[in-house]
C-alpha cells in the first residue's frame, strides 16, 4: 500500500509540474548560461525543454537526461548565421521565419501531453514574447550580459545617451559609476546593426512577465535596485556557470555542453608549476586579435619571465611571432581547454582576459585576479566594473597612439604588479572576498537562490498540465 501510495504521489507531482520551454539564442556564449540555468530549475522540480535552431542543435552533446531538446528553424537550417549573407539578413529571416515554427512546437508539444507555460527566451529574440503573449502564457526575459550594459543598452533606447560622443563626454545614468566613451560597449562606435540588435533587447521587455539576469544581486545592488522599480520581477538568478564551481549543487555538473572548440590537456602541464605563479590568457572564442597586438602579448609573456598558459585558437595560431615557441618550460600555447578547469588549478596566479561576461563570471566565481585587455562588444564596460566598481583586476592600458595596442611593457608591467606588487595583494583580497559573496548568492539560501525558487514556485501555481 505504501509503495503504491508513493507512486500515486509521484505521478501526480510530474503530472503538476510546471514546464518550461528554454529557448537560447544559437551561440556558445549565450547557450550555455540558459543550459546552466535549466539545471537549476529542473534541480527545483521544474519540467524543462531546451529549445534552440535546427542547425544549432547539433552542437549540444551530452545534455542532461532530466531535459528534453527541441528546435524551431531559422531560416537558415543548414548552417545558420554562417551561411546567411550579413547579419542583418540572418536576425531579419530568423524573426520572420521563428515565429512560426514556434507556435508549431509549442502546438505539438501540448498535443503530446506537454504544454508548456512559460517560454524563457534569451532577450536578443524580442519576438518571443509577441508568440508568448499570443498563445497565452507567461514570457521570462533572460539577460545574458552584465547588468551595466544592460543599462547601457536600455538608456540608449529611451534616447538618454546621445550619440556621438565625444571624449570629453561623461555619461550618467543611474545607478552607475560616471563613464566616459572608452566605458560603452564598442557597437555604439563601429556597428549599428549588432547595436540596434542589442539595443532593441528592451523594446518590449516592460511588457515581460519576468525579467531575470545572469548575475548575482550584490555584485550590482544599486542597478538592481533601480531596475526593480521599473520591472517589478527583476531578478538575478546567476552565475549560471556549472554547479562544480559554485556549490556542487548539481551533481557531475562539472562543464559546459557546448564547446566550440576542441579542448587541449593542460592540467598535467600546470600540476608541475608552483602555487600561484601561472600567466593565464585567454581572448574567449570570438574576437581576433592583431598580428601587432599577438606579438606585444608573446614579448610581454616573454619578458616577464613568469610561467604561462595562453590560449591561441588554431584560426589566430599565424599571427604569432615566428619564432615565437608553443611549449617550453615557461610558457604552454594551446588551442583551447577547459577554462574552468585551469582558473580553478592552484598554479594560477591571474586570468589576463578580454572581459566576456561568461569569462568574468567564471574568473570571479573562483576568486582569480585579472589583467583586463576588452577588445569589443560589451568588453570594455565589464573591464570598468572589474577595475574599478568590484576591484579585482587592473587594467592593461592602450599605447596612446591610435591603434589601441597594449605595448609589452604596460602589459609586463600588470603582470609584475599583479603577482609580486602591493596593488596584486590588494587585488587578491578583493577578489578572494568576491567569490565568498557570489558563492553565498548562488548557493541554498542565498540571493539567487531565492530568486529562482520564488520564479519556479510562482509557476507551479499555474501549470496546465
Ligand atoms: N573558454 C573555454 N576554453 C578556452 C577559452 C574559453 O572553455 O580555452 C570558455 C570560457 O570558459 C567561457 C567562454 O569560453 O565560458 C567564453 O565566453 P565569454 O563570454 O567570456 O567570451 P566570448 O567567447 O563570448 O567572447
Amino acid at each position: 500500500m505504501e509503495v503504491n501510495g508513493n507512486l500515486v504521489m509521484e505521478k501526480k507531482t510530474i503530472a503538476s509540474r510546471a514546464h518550461c520551454l528554454v529557448l537560447a539564442y544559437p551561440a556558445q556564449g549565450h547557450i550555455n548560461p540558459m543550459i546552466q540555468f535549466s539545471k537549476l530549475l529542473v534541480h527545483e522540480g521544474m519540467k524543462v525543454t531546451l529549445c534552440t535552431t535546427r542547425s544549432f542543435i547539433k552542437k549540444l552533446q551530452n545534455l542532461p537526461p532530466s531535459m528534453s531538446l527541441e528546435s524551431i528553424s531559422d531560416g537558415f537550417d543548414n548552417g545558420g548565421i554562417q551561411v546567411a549573407e550579413s547579419v542583418k539578413a540572418y536576425l531579419d529571416k530568423f524573426s520572420q521565419v521563428g515565429p512560426q515554427t514556434l507556435i508549431e512546437l509549442l502546438q505539438n508539444l501540448a498535443q503530446i501531453g506537454y504544454p508548456v507555460d512559460c517560454i524563457i527566451y534569451d532577450a536578443l529574440m524580442t519576438w518571443v514574447l509577441d508568440v508568448a503573449k499570443k498563445v497565452g502564457i507567461i514570457g521570462a526575459s533572460y539577460l545574458t550580459q552584465n547588468m551595466s550594459v544592460n543599462s547601457i543598452y536600455y538608456h540608449f533606447q529611451l534616447g538618454k545617451i546621445k550619440v556621438p560622443i565625444s571624449d570629453e563626454d561623461e555619461i550618467l545614468l543611474p545607478s552607475m559609476p560616471k563613464l566616459q566613451k572608452w566605458d560603452l560597449p564598442s557597437f555604439f562606435f563601429n556597428d549599428p546593426t549588432m547595436l540596434k540588435f542589442l539595443v532593441d533587447q528592451f523594446s518590449n521587455i516592460d511588457k515581460a512577465d519576468w525579467v531575470l539576469y545572469n548575475s548575482i544581486y550584490e555584485l550590482d545592488k544599486e542597478i538592481a535596485e533601480w531596475t526593480t522599480k521599473i520591472w517589478p520581477k527583476f531578478r538575478s538568478v546567476g552565475p549560471n556557470i556549472p554547479s562544480m564551481i559554485l556549490d556542487n549543487r548539481i551533481k557531475d555538473d562539472q562543464d559546459y555542453e557546448v564547446a566550440q572548440f576542441k579542448r587541449e590537456d593542460c592540467i598535467e602541464w600546470l600540476d608541475n608549476k608552483p602555487k600561484g605563479s601561472v600567466i593565464y590568457v585567454s581572448f574567449g572564442s570570438i574576437v581576433p586579435l592583431n598580428e601587432e597586438q599577438m606579438g606585444e602579448i608573446a614579448y610581454a609573456l616573454r619578458d616577464s619571465n613568469h610561467y604561462f598558459l595562453w590560449v591561441v585558437r588554431a584560426s589566430e595560431e599565424n599571427k604569432l611571432p615566428k619564432d615565437f615557441e608553443k611549449i617550453s618550460e615557461k610558457g604552454l600555447i594551446i588551442t583551447w581547454c577547459s577554462q574552468l578547469k585551469v582558473l580553478q588549478h592552484e598554479a594560477i596566479a591571474c586570468f589576463v582576459t578580454h572581459c566576456g561576461w561568461n569569462s568574468t563570471l567564471e574568473t570571479l566565481s573562483l576568486g582569480v585576479p585579472t589583467i583586463a585587455m576588452p577588445q569589443w562588444s560589451d568588453q570594455a564596460t565589464n573591464a570598468k566594473y572589474i577595475v574599478d566598481v568590484w576591484k579585482v583586476g587592473i587594467r592593461a592600458p592602450f599605447d596612446d597612439d591610435k591603434k589601441k595596442i597594449v605595448r609589452r611593457e604596460a602589459l609586463k608591467k600588470c603582470i609584475m604588479e599583479m603577482v609580486d606588487g602591493e596593488q596584486g595583494k590588494e587585488i587578491k583580497k578583493n577578489a578572494t572576498q568576491l567569490k565568498k559573496l557570489i558563492l553565498e548568492a548562488a548557493s541554498v539560501g542565498g540571493s539567487s537562490h531565492g530568486n529562482i525558487l520564488e520564479f519556479v514556485n510562482s509557476l507551479q501555481g499555474t501549470t496546465c498540465g
